[in-house]
């Protein structure tokens, strides 16, 4: 089976690991999740060519914005770039992320994750902010909470990459 690497990437607390966890276990804890140096995860999911094995990396650290290693990205086929919709500063930190993997990794398949859309009263985005990167990027509004559109932004993801 084809396997294939994706890197959950986002500032500190923007819900990559629960973005996870939802994906792969279909749980959800309010409590926050610590992770420690990177945890990885698989789950294998049907795409037009057939069932492709993701190898999930999620990085952990007080840092996550610098800790953008090239040994955690390296070999990377899908990245998924996490913006917390409650965090207007999150969205610059994900351009910047996309700038960077646009620059080292042009042929991977990226896509953006707008998370914790289930916190209606607490939004922090307009739609109109993150237009630009509609037009260079698949943007998927999603929850680890209710788990809306989680499973059909990793599908999504899986069928772009080569
Ligand atoms: P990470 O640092 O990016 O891995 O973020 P975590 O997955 O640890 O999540 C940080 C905090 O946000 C935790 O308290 C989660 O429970 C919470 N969280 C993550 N995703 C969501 C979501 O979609 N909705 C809500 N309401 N909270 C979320
Ligand atoms: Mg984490």
């Amino acid at each position: 089976m084809l396997q294939r690497k994706v890197c959950l990437i986002g500032s500190f607390a923007v819900g990559k690991t629960s973005l996870l966890q939802r994906f792969v276990y279909s749980r959800f804890s309010d409590k926050y999740l610590t992770t420690v140096g990177v945890k990885i995860d698989r789950k294998i999911v049907p795409t037009s060519r057939g069932s492709v094995s993701l190898i999930l990396w999620d990085l952990a650290g007080e840092d996550e914005f610098q800790s953008l290693q090239t040994s955690y990205l390296r070999g990377g086929a899908g990245f998924v770039v996490v913006i917390d919709c409650t965090r207007n500063e999150t969205l610059q930190q994900a351009r910047t992320h996309l700038d960077y993997l646009d620059e080292e990794h042009p042929t991977a398949a990226k896509v953006v994750f707008v998370n914790k859309i289930d916190l209606e009263s607490s939004w922090d985005l307009e739609q109109s902010d993150f237009q630009g990167l509609e037009r260079r990027y698949s943007v998927y509004k999603t929850s680890a909470k209710t788990g809306v559109s989680v499973e059909e932004a990793f599908h999504a993801l899986a069928e772009a990459m080569k």
